[in-house]
């Protein structure tokens, strides 16, 4: 059989955006090409990278003629997913179409278009692919369970409306298929080490995972949704092998949440300084493990680490409880200072609510400059789709399908203040935080190019979302 992965192409324009910040390799379809083994094929078609993704994907099924064609990506590419199904129902009737990824796994109701999608798997794509293949090799059938749905059986609603099984160890040991992409193409904004001269600020940049899932329980994150609540970890011995085995210099660990452990993070950094391997890392951290463990960061800096994203949300206390954050305003000034003084580049992560008003806003300018210098990403508070707060906020949505804006960016629940203002002060967060970003309070000498890119990007990003209030009903503006 003939299998045929894709990566769907971004819907919102602030997707589009930031693809020319940073685009990394199809890693969630590089895994599950893992689980087809000779003498199937697979080809994974990344539709992030051409220009016509539509004509780019026509073009692939007529090449390749794939017996199986699976689809992942988010919830606003959705409508992507839809649209790239349909096709190969057309093109390839016979072929079976399946959907995975974080929004098959969250809101598989939602997901219900049996003339689309013969199969909706969610969760482990990895361990539901070795099975869906077992079954076709012996019986020529569909498999079907809590965690392998087909929209068109009697039993979808039944099955959908279990929790998926949580990610098996061949998931989390999966090995990526790397060979089938081309590498050369990602990239990721780093900014360099303070006062040196950079070769570019958009580094080739590999991705590897060290764990999956989270045991915290923030509300607006779906992470440990998806991963039944679990936090499933390899070896550091493994860790480091891969990262070995990798030509690029830079290495984005891209684990929902890397430093939980800290016994095997301070193992990892270890062997990677025993080893002389010599690599950039980019990470996502938490505050209360910076502040819990400070001297692990003081390692990872020695090993390598170089640019910490770090979800501080905000320095208001009541904010923080409200999103269940579990840390406090104290300890997101206490991690910054930690971070700052080891001169991390970091990029911190502010929430912006629905219910702000222009004083609250004024806070969150106020908190930049308390947190600069820092890459600075404002996100706006709306409920994952699949979660009961999500079902609860149904009647107050304020666009047709939620799912389609889900980018943390786009509001899904009405604002305070009208749309137009809102996003008005939203896009001024963006301006005030663009005069902080590390490139320019580290002093580093990047490319011209570089900096032209990075600036017109940024005037591009702060114009999108400065009009994203049209693309909702005018009664909201
Ligand atoms: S710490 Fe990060 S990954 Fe974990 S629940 Fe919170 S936002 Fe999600």
């Amino acid at each position: 059989m003939k299998f045929l992965l894709v990566r769907p192409h971004a819907h919102l324009p602030t997707s589009k955006w930031l693809q020319s910040m940073i685009t990394l390799e199809p890693y969630a379809q590089e895994l599950i090409a893992s689980a087809i083994l000779p003498p199937h094929e697979v080809e994974i078609c990344d539709l992030i990278l051409p220009e016509n993704p539509i004509e780019f994907f026509k073009e692939t099924l007529e090449r390749f003629k794939p017996d199986f064609v699976g689809f992942g990506g988010f919830s606003s590419q959705f409508n992507a997913n839809k649209e790239l199904a349909g096709i190969t129902k057309k093109v390839l009737p016979q072929a079976i179409t399946c959907l995975g990824g974080i929004h098959s796994s969250s809101y598989p109701t939602g997901c219900k278009f049996p003339e689309l999608f013969d199969l909706i798997v969610r969760g482990d794509g990895v361990s539901a692919l070795k099975i869906i293949i077992t079954s076709l090799e012996k019986e020529n059938l569909l498999p079907e369970s809590e965690w392998i749905l087909q929209p068109g059986s009697d039993n979808f609603d039944e099955l959908a409306s279990k929790s998926p099984p949580a990610i098996k160890r061949d998931g989390i040991d999966a090995k990526p298929r790397r060979d089938l992409v081309d590498s050369s193409k990602y990239f990721c904004i780093c900014y360099g080490e303070k006062g040196k001269k950079s070769k570019t600020l958009f580094p080739q940049i590999a991705c590897v995972r060290t764990s999956v899932g989270c045991p915290n329980r923030c509300s607006f994150c779906v992470v440990h949704f998806l991963a039944n609540g679990k936090y499933m970890q390899r070896t550091a011995e493994e860790v480091v092998d891969e990262i070995a085995s990798l030509p690029q210099e830079y290495i984005y660990f891209v684990d929902d949440e890397t430093f939980i452990n800290t016994k095997r993070l301070r193992r990892i950094a270890e062997l990677l300084i025993e080893r002389n391997i010599k690599k950039k890392y980019l990470a996502w951290a938490r505050v209360d493990t910076v502040c819990k463990d400070p001297e692990l960061f003081v390692l990872w800096k020695k090993a390598g680490l170089e640019f910490l994203y770090v979800g501080f949300e905000s320095l208001e206390e009541g904010a923080l409880d409200d999103y269940n954050k579990n840390a406090t305003p104290a300890q997101n000034r206490e991690a910054r200072k930690i971070l700052a003084d080891l001169d991390f580049n970091l990029h911190a992560a502010l929430m912006v609510h629905p219910n702000f008003s222009k004083q609250d806003f004024l806070i969150v300018q106020k908190a930049i400059i308390e947190m600069a210098p820092s890459e600075f990403a404002f996100t706006v508070y709306s409920p994952p789709p699949g979660t009961q707060e999500f079902l609860e906020s149904k009647d107050k949505f304020i666009c047709d399908d939620p799912c389609l804006y889900y980018d943390c960016i786009h509001t899904i629940l009405p604002t305070k203040l009208p749309l137009k203002t809102f996003y008005k002060y939203f896009s001024i967060l963006y301006l005030k935080g663009s005069a902080y970003i590390p490139a320019r309070t580290n002093k580093i000498r990047v490319p011209l190019k570089d900096f032209f890119r990075v600036l017109i990007g940024a005037i591009k990003f702060g114009w999108i979302v400065k009009r994203m209030y049209r693309r909702y009903d005018r009664k909201y503006w």
